[in-house]
């Protein structure tokens, strides 16, 4: 039924980059086995799920919305996909995002980009636009992405689903092909937040391929949704951060989420606010620490080891052949932020820049250590602005970064966030969301919240 849904709409949505329907069917028919055999299964077993395509898939193509990646197929599968394939969810395919994960729209795509299902003149958010779109349009029932400065939970809060960026370390990194190691995290991208904590169940834990995964027994995050459905939120103390709203938040944005704050009293919460000074640098510290580490970890598509490989006229050296690949396989956005990134680590700058953005991230850690020390979970709405038209912020690289205003904290420091839709915008008939930040490791806290909203 998917793979029909997915035939009948995705032509007008774009978000998928590619559908592997013999694979999908195969592991389908295998789960239909396993239930005529009545073998023990998991609780997703057959459940079909899309997978953003920075995720490495063994015999499946993984492009990160590059052309510089066009054609290579990896020789092996993420944990993430692995676990996947264990717990017998069938994968429809690989869903389209912004070139390396660098961008709020997927406009960046090299292969087009994804339109809102909402409506289709606007963008699905980024990077992972792609899932949310797939998960938004019933094309798929679930979809995982990856979240490095929002990319799971802003293209979430404009599609209307539940995106989930969890504590950094919960979910493995091996095979997700780096953005910023040190921000990156895989997580669900669902209709509900029942939904969203089960498939976390399926794909976090500890791994030994990934030295920064954490080992540590965590709690069933299933339950944590369960528990937080029944609507009682009595003794959970809620802090709204002051520096999330304000000038240049949008009227219908706002509307919803003080309704959901009001909710959430409703439920028994107390509310208190809560201010986070560091915060209103977040952005600009994110932007240097970024470019800073993509530069480095793109330098390995260099024209010899995976992919595209553009050879000039005559007889050329091997640094010629990489600096005419990388010119036709980058896209704009990624060229930018290679300089900028290269700049702000040069000798002569490093304190400047990079050796800045790093103390104001860990003042942005002592902001949430203080925040946490007086509320169980923060909350703001996800991201400023309902859906924003195809076309607009393109030319605007400072307009598209603004975006991640509320996102951008919590990879900063490594805590849990969930976005959970929280109604549709007055000006428009477009989704806002509401997020929920907790400390980390307490993703559960997340879920719980989040699933009193629904
Ligand atoms: N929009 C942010 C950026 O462009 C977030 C990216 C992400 O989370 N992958 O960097």
């Amino acid at each position: 039924a998917h793979l029909d849904r997915i035939d009948a709409v995705d032509g007008a949505v774009h978000a998928f980059l590619h559908v592997d329907r013999d694979g999908a069917l195969l592991q389908a028919a295998a789960s239909d086995e396993r239930r005529e055999r009545d073998e023990a299964r998991g609780p997703l077993d057959g459940v079909p799920i899309a997978v953003k395509d920075v995720l490495t898939t063994r015999g499946l193509p993984t492009t990160c919305g590059s052309k510089i990646l066009e054609g290579w197929i990896p020789p092996y599968d993420a944990t993430v996909v692995e676990r996947l394939r264990a717990a017998g969810l069938p994968i429809l395919g690989k869903t389209n995002m912004d070139e390396f994960a660098m961008g709020s729209s997927t406009e960046h795509s090299a292969y087009g980009p994804t339109r809102n299902p909402w409506d289709l003149d606007r963008i699905p958010g980024g990077s992972g636009g792609g899932s949310a779109a797939a998960v938004a349009a019933f094309e798929a029932p679930l979809a995982v992405g990856t979240d490095t400065g929002g990319s799971i939970r802003q293209p979430g809060a404009v599609t209307g689903t539940v995106g989930v960026k969890p504590t950094y370390g919960g979910v493995s990194r091996y095979g997700l092909v780096a953005l910023a190691n040190s921000l990156d995290q895989a997580g669900p991208v669902t209709r509900t937040v029942l939904d969203a904590a089960m498939l976390h169940d399926v794909i976090g834990g500890h791994d030994l391929r990934d030295s920064t995964s954490i080992k540590t027994e965590w709690p069933s995050f299933t339950e944590a949704a369960r528990h937080g459905a029944t609507g009682d939120m009595t003794g959970v103390k809620v802090g709204v951060i002051t520096e999330l709203a304000g000038d240049g938040w949008q009227a219908g944005v706002m509307n919803r989420f003080n309704e959901s704050v009001e909710l959430l009293v409703q439920a028994g919460a107390e509310v208190v606010e809560v201010s986070c000074p560091s915060f209103v640098h977040a952005l600009a510290a994110y932007y240097l620490i970024l470019p800073a580490e993509a530069s480095s970890n793109l330098a390995k598509f260099d024209a010899m080891r995976f992919g595209l490989r553009v050879t000039p006229e005559g007889n050329p050296s091997a640094e010629e052949v990489m600096r005419a690949t990388r010119d036709a396989g980058f896209g704009d956005e990624v060229k930018r932020r290679i300089i900028l990134g290269t700049y702000a680590l040069s000798s002569g700058y490093y304190d400047a820049y990079y050796g800045q953005a790093q103390k104001i991230r860990t003042l942005i850690s002592r902001d949430f250590d203080a925040a946490f020390a007086q509320v169980d979970v923060l909350v703001s709405p996800t991201a400023p602005t309902a859906a924003f038209r195809i076309g607009e912020k393109l030319d605007d690289p400072m307009a598209m970064y603004l975006n991640d205003l509320a996102t951008i904290p919590a990879n900063l420091a490594g805590v849990p966030g969930i976005s959970v839709p929280s109604g549709l915008v007055d000006e428009e008939p477009l989704p806002a969301g509401f997020q929920v930040l907790a400390p980390a490791l307490a993703d559960d806290r997340v879920y719980r919240v989040g699933a009193a909203l629904e």
